[in-house]
């Protein structure tokens, strides 16, 4: 009797389960990236053995992966490249090398791409580089071996290597329009309702994590949630429009940067570091600095910064047209005077706003050579929020309090700017 009964009852469930069924398909169309993300490569470890003569490069992944391994010179490196690749390594990983391997790091270099750049103290043979199958316990491991060879038969090996991508490199980095192939003048555009652009720009990302403090702090990420914060602020506020270049962690050309400010008919470019400065000095050096673009830099730490944050390409493993200064340069003496001067009118207005919020450094205003500000036609300025190697500046940095003061402060010195370049126009 109960037996038929439950039979019935069953009888009478198809539909729900039915149902439930169909639903759990159209929730997986709609979502769509769940069953994706479970195809995502981890990548969970890495390690180097070996000596100065010949050194093996091993990371661990969830599942077989295609890879392509290439070299670049000066500085010697071997980049990685593979398709969208999650980095959940231990933290401060690659920060020691071993063997010919002095350092390396990891992460997107565009986006669905990834990339793992290997720095060198040596030129190097690639001699194998192979994916090994999941075996005894062991998981997936891409192997890279690398052996000593001279600087002569380094270069006649780059020589033949293939081309990084196809001839005229469909990577991000060189479809980017040069600053030349732009129009010579920014047209300034409007965002929704009018409002004048505002671009906030968190400085390196993805492959090329910025500074690190001891404690394994990276200014990347310091720098996006502090860009993510000011943008909220000055959205907040109603009266400008602001867009950031980055909206993950991922790397961007600095040439990439400065092309999407003009693209974008941009009023005003903002770019996020944080310094940081080795051993000894670390306590000494603290405090936030203002930049603003000088082909004479103000002072030796000020050129000496600005070469290091223009490294960002060599750190990514992007390898950039020689030329690309040349024109850059140009450009900057063709520049209007008026976009210089309304940079250092920007400075000034945000340094007295930041007066009494942050300890500043004792020259606040310096100018360098940053390759991130030299778009001749947008007002530029390059903020150091502080220096995560000093420990007092590291804990505000990533206070959520400090952040918060921090970018309502700035978000003012903004708007305090337009009101007054603006007086007659209402923004
Ligand atoms: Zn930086």
């Amino acid at each position: 009797m109960l037996r038929f009964r439950w039979s019935g009852n069953w009888r009478g469930l198809w539909p729900v389960a039915a149902l439930a069924v169909a639903q759990a398909l159209i929730l997986m169309l709609v979502l769509g990236s769940d069953p994706l993300r479970a195809e995502t490569t981890l990548a969970k470890d890495a390690r180097i053995g070996g000596d100065a003569e010949r050194t093996r490069f091993v990371a661990d992944l969830s599942k077989k992966v295609s890879y392509r391994v290439f070299t670049l010179a000066d500085p010697y490196r071997v980049i990685v490249d593979m398709p969208d690749v999650s980095f959940q390594m231990p933290a401060g990983l690659g920060r020691k090398g071993k063997g010919l391997v002095s350092a390396y790091r990891y992460g997107l270099i565009a986006p669905g791409k990834s990339r793992i750049v290997i720095d060198l103290k040596a030129p190097v043979l690639v001699d194998k580089a192979f994916v090994m199958k999941a075996k005894d316990g062991n998981p997936v491991r891409l192997v890279i071996d690398m052996a000593k060879i001279d600087r002569k038969t380094f270069l006649a090996n780059l020589a033949k290597q293939p081309a990084a991508e196809p001839k005229a490199k469909t990577s991000k980095v060189a479809s980017v329009p040069l600053p030349d192939a732009a129009p010579p003048v920014v047209r300034r555009r409007r965002g929704s309702g009018g409002k004048p652009i505002v671009v906030i720009d968190p400085g390196h990302g993805g492959v090329d994590p910025g500074a690190i403090s001891r404690s394994g702090v990276k200014e990347k990420d310091v720098v996006f949630d502090f860009a993510k914060m000011l943008r909220n602020e000055i959205n907040k506020r109603g009266r400008l429009k602001p867009i950031m270049t980055r909206e993950i962690d991922v790397y961007v050309p600095l040439r990439e940067r400065v092309a999407f400010a003009r693209r974008n008919g941009a009023s005003l470019f903002i770019s996020i570091h944080a310094d940081s400065v080795p051993g000894r000095f670390s306590r000494k050096a603290s405090g936030a600095t203002v930049y603003t673009l000088s082909e004479r830099a103000s002072d030796s730490e000020a050129r000496a910064l600005a070469a290091k944050e223009n490294r960002s390409d060599i750190i990514a493993g992007v390898e950039l047209p020689s030329k690309s200064d040349e024109v850059t340069n140009i450009l900057i003496d063709l520049a209007q005077r008026e976009t210089k001067n309304l940079s250092i009118t920007f400075a000034g207005t945000l340094l007295s706003g930041l007066k009494g919020e942050t300890p500043l450094r004792k020259k606040s205003h310096r100018y360098a050579g940053f390759r991130v500000l030299k778009a001749p036609d947008v007002p530029s300025v390059l903020v150091e929020l502080g220096y995560i190697s000093n420990p007092s500046d590291a804990k505000r940095l990533q206070s959520q309090k400090w952040r918060e003061e921090m970018a309502v402060s700035v978000a003012r010195a903004v708007e305090s700017y337009f009101s007054k370049r603006m007086a007659r126009v209402p923004f």
